[in-house]
C-alpha cells in the first residue's frame, strides 16, 4: 500500500510517499512560496537528483495538483497513476480536547478542525486548506488527520490546568495543549523497542530539540506533561521563540516601547529565543560559529537554551519519580553533540552518565550514555511522517 503524507503550511507543504509493506520512502518533496512570486516545487525520488518545477502556484489546490503530476511523471515518479495511493495522511496541528488520536477524515471531523482554528490561527487553517485540495483532487480517496496535540491529551488536569480564572477554561478552552506530540510519540516507541522494554513499563523523558522545541514526560507509554502549552510559545527557549517568560513582561514592554496590538505576539514569537538573546541567528549552527569565536551573547543564548532544557528535565524526573531513559531527537537533537553534552552534565546525582565518544554522533538511533549509567540517553532521528503514515493505514479502510 502507497500512502501519500501531506504537511501543509500557510505557504509550504512538504510530503512523501512511503510503501507502507517495508516502510520505505519512495519519494519526498517540498512546495514552497505558495501563493506568492517565485512558486518552486522540489521533488526528490529517493535515489535520483532532485526535480525542480518553478511555475506559478496560486494556491494549495495548484500546489498539491503539481505535487501528484510530479508523483505519477514517468521519470522521477514513484506511482504509475494515482489509483496506486490508496490513502491520503494529513498532520494537523490543533485538534483541541475533541481527539487524543487520529482519525479518519469525514466532513464532521472537518467541522471539528474548523471549530479549532481559533486555537490555533496560524497553523490549521492551511492545514484544511490542504484537506480540502486533497478531497477536491482525489475524492475517492480516504484520509486521515494526524494531530499534533493527540499524544498529550493523555496530561491529567494538573497539567494542563493554568492557574488563572478557571472560567476562561470553561469558555475558551485556554488550558495547556502540547505539540510535537506525533515526534514524542514516535521516538517513544523507538526507545521502548531500543530497551528492549515494552513502552507500557518504562518512564522516558523524550527532548524534541529543533527550531521549535519541547520536552515531554511519559509515562507507561502515556503523556503526563509537556512543555509547550496552549501554543508552541511555552516552554522551552527556541530558534525564535521566547518559552516561558514572566507574563508581566508583555505588558511593560507594549507599554515601556508603546507598541501596536499583537507587536508583542510577533516578538515573542519571531524575535525571540536563540535569536533574540544572541542577536545572530535563529540557526544553533551560526550561534555555535559565533560563540566559538567569542561572541558573548552567542554562548550566553546556548547556555540559556540548555540552562531551560535541564530544567525541564529535571522537572520531569520529579514528576516521572525517575526515567528509565532521556531521548535527544530532532534538528539540534540528532546533531548537536555539544549541546547534549552540556544538558546532561553533571546529572550524576540523577543517575545520568553520558559516554563522551558515543555522543560524538549525529543523526543516528544509538545509545550515546555510559554502560553503567542507570539512565539510558538515546539518541532517536524522529520520523513524524512514518508515524503518519502508520495511522493512515490503521484507520483508511476503516
Ligand atoms: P528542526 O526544526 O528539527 O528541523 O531543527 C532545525 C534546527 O536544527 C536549526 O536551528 C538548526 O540549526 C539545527 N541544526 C541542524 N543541524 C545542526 C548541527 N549540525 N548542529 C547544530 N544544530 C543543527
Amino acid at each position: 500500500m502507497k500512502v501519500l503524507v501531506i504537511n501543509c503550511g500557510s505557504s509550504s507543504l512538504k510530503y512523501q510517499v512511503l510503501q507502507m509493506e517495508s516502510e520505505t520512502l519512495l519519494c519526498k518533496g517540498l512546495v514552497e512560496r505558495i501563493g506568492i512570486k517565485g512558486s518552486v516545487l522540489k521533488h526528490e525520488k529517493i535515489g535520483q537528483d532532485k526535480f525542480v518545477l518553478e511555475v506559478p502556484m496560486n494556491d494549495h489546490k495548484d500546489a498539491i495538483g503539481h505535487v501528484l503530476d510530479a508523483i505519477v511523471d514517468e521519470n522521477h515518479g514513484v506511482a504509475k497513476s494515482m489509483a496506486e495511493i490508496e490513502a491520503v495522511g494529513h498532520r494537523v496541528v490543533h485538534a483541541g480536547e475533541k481527539y487524543a488520536s487520529s482519525v479518519k477524515i469525514t466532513e464532521a471531523v472537518m467541522q471539528a478542525l474548523e471549530e479549532c482554528t481559533d486555537l490555533a490561527p496560524l497553523h490549521n487553517p492551511p492545514n484544511i486548506l490542504g484537506i480540502r485540495a486533497c478531497q477536491e483532487l482525489m475524492p475517492n480517496t480516504p484520509m486521515v488527520a494526524v494531530f499534533d496535540t493527540a499524544f498529550h491529551q493523555t496530561m491529567p488536569a494538573e497539567s494542563y490546568i493554568y492557574a488563572i480564572p478557571y472560567e476562561y477554561y470553561e469558555k475558551y478552552k485556554v488550558r495547556r495543549y502540547g505539540f510535537h506530540g506525533t515526534s514524542h510519540k514516535y521516538v517513544a516507541e523507538r526507545a521502548a523497542a531500543m530497551l528492549g522494554k515494552p513502552l507500557n513499563e518504562l518512564k522516558i523523558i523524550t527532548c524534541h530539540l529543533g527550531n521549535g522545541a519541547s520536552v515531554s514526560a511519559i509515562k507507561n507509554g502515556k503523556c503526563i506533561d509537556t512543555s509547550m502549552g496552549f501554543t508552541p510559545l511555552e516552554g522551552l527557549v527556541m530558534g525564535t521563540r521566547s518559552g516561558d517568560i514572566d507574563p508581566a513582561i508583555v505588558t511593560y514592554i507594549r507599554q515601556k516601547e508603546n507598541l501596536p496590538q499583537g507587536e508583542m505576539n510577533n516578538i515573542l514569537n519571531k524575535k525571540s529565543g536563540i535569536l533574540g538573546i544572541s542577536g545572530i541567528s535563529s540557526d544553533f549552527r551560526d550561534v555555535e560559529a559565533a560563540a566559538e569565536e567569542g561572541n558573548y551573547r552567542a554562548q550566553l543564548a546556548e547556555k540559556v537554551f540548555a540552562h531551560k532544557v535541564r530544567f525541564y528535565i529535571g522537572a520531569y524526573f520529579a514528576e516521572l519519580n525517575g526515567a528509565d531513559a532521556i531521548v535527544f531527537t530532532a534538528g539540534v537533537g540528532e546533531n548537536d553533540m555539544n549541546m547534549r553534552d552540556v544538558i546532561c552534565q553533571n546529572m550524576d546525582a540523577l543517575g545520568v552518565k553520558m559516554d563522551l565518544v558515543k555522543n560524538k554522533v549525529r543523526g543516528k538511533e544509538t545509545v550515546i550514555s555510559a554502560d553503567d549509567s542507570k539512565v539510558k540517553v538515546l539518541l532517536i532521528p524522529t520520523n513524524e511522517e512514518l508515524m503518519i503514515a502508520r495511522d493512515t493505514v490503521a484507520l483508511a479502510n476503516d
